[in-house]
């Protein structure tokens, strides 16, 4: 429901949605490309105003707000952003949230909120996600925020895995008093936030920044402690645990076990590229820490969200060096289109149906060159669906010196592997028996995030993580 009920607003619909738009500040592509930095230019505040101005509010419930996976009260935010109550606006994001300054960074509001928005019928939307991290960043900037703690239930519960789910889990499980104790095999929280997404989308202190409400709530957190080997669920149970969370993402990279030449030096896997070009050295697992060698030429293969933050990643690595350029497989690709824009408007340049059939090596040993093939879309099958099939003859070479290899994650198997009576389907993602719970085939385990849907986004992870949370409360007090 609307904190602030469209109906008792005197406002004219028609004239707002006339009020003219002015697109986001961006850092031009030639000074981002030399460095990690934010490629948005944050609102001030009187620009805020006018941007939340635009909203016509729309009766309850807003498309916005159904659209948002996590159900943000968005025309209420906007109505206390226009008149310049920002950390009132912040508050109405916390309801819902917990990480609300990073869905406002790496949600892809074009098909979310903003992808909802009636004004898109003849006018730009809203621009509501960068307004819910101006809003958010204004409340930490002026005035902090705290995670209101519930009365103490005396109870502990072990989260694995410190990323969207497992925080989100923890925000609601702090909430309802209870002790919280979050395990990682990394030696750093935030999962994919931290080892995953590069700086430019989301600069590390954001996320260091929230981490520490967390801190201050009491939270303690296990680095280093990889569950299925260091520890198994059974012996969280045996320490006193009486529910566990499990949120361990789905982080093994796709292979190319067919393709020769993947082990060649030279090409590297996107997560273990991402890692090592984005996160400090004090942050790398031990593993991780060897630099990377990027050459003056990169190719990147795949041509998802990943693909688009490795172009980006390898363009600010090597400014001005490295031409970047992507072959991909499909005719149409994933990424949200913004990202793949940014990356284009940065240099990098898209190849599509085209599939690498092998990397080859120069005298040296190293990666030289990445044999492919052309392809076009085939016949359409029983279902209309059309699959790329090659083109025959039609293969060439590129010379390059760096691949990175971004096809998509699988989920680690462990978890599943090591705990009795846990499901798990398709190569060990966990089943959870009702998607509003997050419960599992064991008792007292629950779980979400990309561990229980397959690699999604931010937001549904915390969605996941938090629904977990309620329902262990819910599990916990009954039991009690
Ligand atoms: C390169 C990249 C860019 C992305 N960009 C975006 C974006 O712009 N917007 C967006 O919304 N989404 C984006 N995503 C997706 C998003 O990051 C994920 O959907 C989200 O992080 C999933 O959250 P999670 O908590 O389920 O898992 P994760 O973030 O993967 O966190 C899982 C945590 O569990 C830990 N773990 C794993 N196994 C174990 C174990 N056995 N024991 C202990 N700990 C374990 C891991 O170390 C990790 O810290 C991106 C993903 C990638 C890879």
């Amino acid at each position: 429901m609307q904190a602030v009920p469209s109906e008792f607003l005197a406002i004219d619909r028609k004239e707002r949605a006339n009020r003219p738009f002015f697109d986001l500040d961006l850092r031009p592509p030639e000074t981002r490309i030399c460095d990690f930095e934010d490629v948005v230019i944050e609102f001030r505040p009187e620009r805020a105003m006018v941007e939340a101005a635009r909203c016509i509010h729309c009766p309850d419930p807003a498309p916005c707000m159904t659209a948002c996976p996590t159900h943000n009260d968005i025309p209420s935010a906007m109505w206390l952003i226009e008149q310049g109550r920002f950390a009132e606006a912040a508050g109405i994001y916390h309801k819902t949230s917990t990480l609300p300054e990073i869905c406002g960074r790496v949600c892809p509001h074009e098909a979310l909120c903003q992808g909802s928005c009636v004004l898109n019928k003849h006018q730009k939307p809203v621009l509501c996600g960068e307004l819910e991290a101006f809003a958010v960043d204004y409340e930490r900037r002026t005035q902090g925020y705290r995670i209101p703690l519930g009365k103490p239930t005396g109870m502990k519960v072990a989260i694995i895995g410190a990323g969207p789910a497992g925080v989100g889990c923890a925000d609601i499980l702090l909430q309802k008093g209870y002790s919280v104790t979050i395990f990682d095999s990394k030696p750093d929280p935030g999962g994919l936030l931290v080892y995953g997404i590069p700086n430019f989308k989301l600069p590390k202190d954001v996320w260091q920044e929230k981490w520490e409400e967390f801190e201050k709530a009491g939270v303690t957190f296990v680095p280093n402690t990889y569950i299925g080997k260091d520890k198994t669920i059974d012996s969280l149970f045996a320490e006193g645990y009486e529910a566990v969370f499990i949120g361990v993402g789905s982080e093994v990279d796709a292979k190319m076990e067919d393709t020769p030449g993947t082990d060649l030096p030279g090409v590297y896997e996107a997560t273990d590229f991402l890692i090592r070009a984005n996160v400090p050295q004090d942050q790398l697992p031990d593993s991780m820490k060897e630099p990377l060698e990027i050459g003056r030429r990169v190719a990147v293969i795949g041509g998802g969200d990943t693909a688009s933050d490795c172009l980006r990643t390898a363009r600010a690595w090597a400014p001005r060096k490295s031409p970047a350029c992507t072959a991909a497989l499909k005719r149409k690709c994933p990424a949200a289109r913004s990202d793949r824009q940014m990356a284009k408007d940065e240099g990098a340049k898209y190849r599509f149906l085209t599939q690498p059939v092998k990397f080859i090596p120069g005298a040296d040993g190293k990666l030289a060159a990445v044999e492919c093939i052309e392809m076009k879309l085939g016949e359409p099958d029983a279902k209309g669906r059309r699959k790329p099939v090659p083109v025959e003859g039609s293969n060439f070479s590129i010379a390059v010196d760096t691949v990175i290899l971004a096809l998509g994650y699988w989920p680690d198997p462990i978890i599943g592997k090591t705990t009795p009576d846990l499901e798990t389907h398709d190569w060990g993602l966990i089943t959870v028996k009702d998607k509003a719970t997050g419960a599992t085939s064991r008792e007292g385990v629950f779980s979400g995030g990309d561990c229980v849907t397959g690699p999604d986004l931010v937001v549904t992870a915390m969605v996941g993580g938090r629904k977990a949370g309620l329902a262990i409360d819910e599990y916990l007090r009954n039991k009690k």
